[in-house]
């Protein structure tokens, strides 16, 4: 193989002078009346092109260089120069030009003007060629790694949990179901389904949180995460929701329910600074034609401390508001995404809100003293609303027994989950965090759709 040079290397090069191959795809050309061409080259390692010039006098010139068109993908040889034109520091003075795959371009849907954000997910195998696109996903993987070196600097395990689950216990959302049954052939017969004969002899389904088996895990080696997909068969067409998103869940032996706010105030943090300082290129675009207020939006989320409250007391803040809500406020009732969005507005930051009651939240929750408020903590951004849910686990077994009992559920189900209560249990805490609403925040894409590359919602399953 050839060795190639990444464009994001070049950029930054001196070596004015030296022999360089670079492969990318055709962004522009630019011919000029002097006989020769400008080809704008990316490779999809920086959001930046780098500029070729291709002269008249090159064999190829008039049979393929001049007939060259966006999208087409090319092979340079030529040597690193400085540029004495506006725009560009260095360029490439091709010595070769080699044509790896043409495109039509009447028929190559990436034309130079701008396409709605709609539009592209139809074409879904070719946006990452796009510049929005393109920087989605080199900061969805920086991201990624960002949240790695969290966890790993501060001694966290990361761990694999599983993605097929029998328990369908997590009760957040519908859960899409795992088979193997000849469903043609059960259609005919009606009556209740025998799952004797499935894959797994019991109904199975795709996990909707990794959370029990890290609690298992935390239970033993102190700080666990899980950081990968999960899976909601939930029926709702909005902008922050997927039927498969990816989630980070630490969890925490000997941690309560302030710790884990602390922890999550300081992931979020940590993560949008690393962002700003090593997607510069990416997070200036994005500032420029997304949302101009996003770097100072990212800057105050960094700057200052996130708001506290319990729920109680953000209950009262938006009784007390002069907005009218489309769903009144009520203790006792969930807090919806217009409230969500009154009380980032309210105190102008990123907001934590604590001890729900009980009956609005799942059975493993620890219940709090007053016997009316569990341990619950959310955290709510400016812009994006929930993006954070969370709690200090009920690490009592009687009480985690009747939860689960209240609940309706059966404690045969959880009996491992219980068990880890009856053996060495400890106070422990852990939350979720959406990575595409962590996502959204840092890019300002305001449709969840755009910054995971292949989006599963209702009836959208193409690519
Ligand atoms: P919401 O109230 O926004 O529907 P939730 O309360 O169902 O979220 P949790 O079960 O607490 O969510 O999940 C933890 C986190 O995972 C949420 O705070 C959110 O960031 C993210 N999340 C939940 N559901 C989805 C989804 N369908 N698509 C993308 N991210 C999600
Ligand atoms: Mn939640």
């Amino acid at each position: 193989m050839i060795k190639r040079k990444r464009i994001a290397e070049l950029i930054e090069s001196n070596d004015f002078g030296s022999e360089v191959t670079i492969m990318g795809w055709v962004k522009t050309k630019r011919d000029s009346k002097g006989g020769f061409s400008f080809l704008e080259i990316n490779d999809g390692s920086t959001i930046k092109n780098i500029q070729v010039i291709a002269e008249g006098t090159m064999a190829n010139y008039t049979d393929e260089i001049l007939k060259l068109t966006t999208g087409c993908s090319v092979i340079v040889k030529g040597i690193l120069a400085e540029s004495p034109g506006k725009g560009q520091r260095i360029e490439v003075q091709a010595t070769e030009v080699n044509v790896a795959g043409w495109t039509d371009p009447d028929t190559y849907p990436l034309q130079k003007k701008r396409h709605s954000f709609e539009y592209l997910r139809t074409i879904a195998h070719l946006r990452p060629r796009t510049n929005t696109f393109g920087a989605v996903a080199r900061i969805r993987n920086a991201l990624s790694y960002a949240i790695h070196s969290f966890f790993q600097e501060r001694g966290f395990l990361y761990l694999h949990s599983p993605i097929i689950t029998g328990s369908n216990c997590e009760g957040a959302g519908d859960m899409f179901k795992v088979t193997t049954l000849d469903l043609q052939g059960l259609k005919n017969k009606g009556g209740e389904v025998d799952f004797t004969g499935d894959f797994f002899g019991k109904p199975a389904n795709l996990t909707v949180s990794g959370q029990l088996e890290a609690e298992v895990y935390a239970l033993a080696l102190g700080n666990v995460y899980t950081f990968g997909p999960t899976f909601r068969a939930e029926n709702s067409n909005t902008y922050r929701h997927l039927a498969e998103f990816w989630m980070v869940e630490p969890e925490m032996a000997f941690c309560d329910l302030k710790e884990n706010v602390d922890l999550g105030e300081a992931l979020i943090k940590s993560t949008l600074a690393y962002i700003l300082t090593n997607c510069k290129d990416d997070i200036d675009f994005f500032n420029s034609f997304v949302d101009k207020n996003l770097i100072s939006t990212i800057d105050t989320i960094i700057n200052n401390d996130f708001e506290r409250l319990t729920y109680t007391e953000a209950i009262e803040i938006l009784l007390k508001a002069k907005k009218q809500f489309e769903f009144t406020p009520a203790w006792g009732s969930d807090i919806q995404s217009e409230h969500e969005r009154y009380l980032c507005e309210y105190f102008k930051r990123p907001v934590a809100v604590t001890d729900y009651p009980k009956e609005i939240k799942p059975f493993y929750m620890k219940v709090n003293k007053d016997n009316k408020t569990v341990k619950a903590m959310d955290i709510l951004l400016p812009g994006i609303g929930e993006i954070i849910g969370g709690s200090q686990r009920e690490d009592v077994y009687d009480t985690l027994l009747n939860r689960i009992k209240e609940a309706s559920l059966d404690p045969a189900d959880y009996w491992w989950y219980l068990d880890l209560r009856k053996h060495g249990t400890a106070i422990h805490s852990g939350f979720g965090l959406g990575f595409e609403r962590l996502m959204q925040l840092v890019t300002g894409l305001s449709n969840i759709r755009d910054v995971i590359p292949f989006p599963r919602t209702p009836k959208n399953l193409e690519f």
